[in-house]
């Protein structure tokens, strides 16, 4: 079977691969049909030196397909189901897992398609349980963009800033995958949104999207915007996945009080924090990473009803690598999903 595997860093190839084994006890096997890039794929191409893994790994993290067959004691799911997979591989008996916060798993395994073997590929047998049912109303891209993007936003305004209907957020980058999805939530949730990107057509279908109030960070510093707009007082919440470049500001945009939470650092992994500022002003920094089984079935109810994600392209298996590139260019709005026949 056919599978993109990333073969040393910064090389991608597709690759023929023996095909899985049956699905044993508490597994089953599903067929691949898309899988949505994120920053974690660039990171994962480009090569992490602290992350422990040997190459060769097939790539992908976030993706859906179909139930082809199920090993013995599978009752969740039956051939012919939509799935989507949690990649994190995780144990399911510590602590955290039994109570709900999967990502948060003592024992976790490693994330597939960086640590471990991913999801582009035409079919994989795994873990039952790390397959969840998509409602049937999502198209296999629209699927794929649950587990990762979706679920890391749901979690990162609900769970962890707790956003309210009425409070006002700065939404950093809203032209990205998770940006896109984080206005679509935060509008749907009754929050007031200021979004940032860099070009007069991303602020355009920003406010398509929903935002109240966009800003073009290139050409205006959008701290003082946010200020203006917000009658000096800051924002109630930052939705930070971008780092160096606008970590000071993010923190500068808040109210006192305020809440910065963040899953990603686009823009390089180290920034200076004015920690005056920070317990002056009584700021929380908030840090999330990936998302509970809860996280992608809200996700998906919200999918369902219409938080449709925004997707930029779709791509074949073999042009994952140049989507992946395409990330680091910034010159995307929304998702970049790779869809399998
Ligand atoms: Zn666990």
């Amino acid at each position: 079977m056919r599978a993109l595997s990333l073969i040393e860093d910064g090389r991608l190839a597709l690759v023929d691969l023996p095909e899985p084994p049956a699905p044993g006890p508490g597994e089953l096997q599903v067929r691949m049909r898309a899988v949505a890039l994120n920053h974690i794929d660039l990171w994962s191409l480009r090569g992490m030196a602290f992350a422990k893994r040997h190459l060769p790994i097939v790539a992908g993290v976030e993706g859906a397909g179909e139930v082809l067959a199920v090993g013995a004691g599978v009752t969740h799911a039956k051939p012919g189901d939509k799935v989507v997979i949690y990649a994190g591989l995780v144990c399911g008996h510590c602590r955290a897992c039994r109570e709900g916060r999967e990502n948060l798993c003592e024992n976790v395994g490693g994330i597939m398609g960086f640590h471990a073997d991913g999801l582009a590929r035409e079919r994989i047998t795994l873990p039952a349980r790390l397959a969840l049912p998509a409602p049937a109303a999502l198209s296999f891209a629209e699927a794929a963009c649950a587990p990762v993007t979706f679920a890391t936003v749901q979690h990162m305004l609900f769970d962890n800033a707790k956003l309210e209907r009425g409070e006002w957020i700065l939404i950093q980058a809203g032209g990205s995958g998770v940006g896109s999805s984080a206005i679509l939530m935060a509008k749907d949730a009754g929050a007031t949104v200021i979004a940032t990107a860099g070009s007069a057509a991303k602020l355009a279908r920003m406010t398509a999207l929903g935002a109240d109030h966009v800003i073009n960070y290139r050409e205006d510093r959008f701290e003082g915007a946010v200020r203006r707009l917000t009658g000096k007082r800051g924002v109630d919440v930052v939705f930070e996945h971008v780092g160096p470049d606008t970590w000071a500001g993010s923190l500068l945009s808040l109210k006192r009080g305020g809440r910065l939470v963040t899953c990603g650092s686009t823009s390089g992994v180290s920034a200076p924090t004015n920690l005056l500022h920070l317990y002056q002003q009584q700021l929380r920094i908030i840090a999330s990473f990936g998302a509970s089984f809860r996280n992608v079935q809200e996700a998906m109810a919200k999918m369902a009803r219409g938080l449709k994600p925004v997707i930029d392209s779709t791509l074949a298996l073999d042009a994952m690598g140049e989507g992946i590139r395409r990330l680091q260019s910034r010159d995307v709005f929304g998702k970049i999903v790779v869809t399998l026949p």
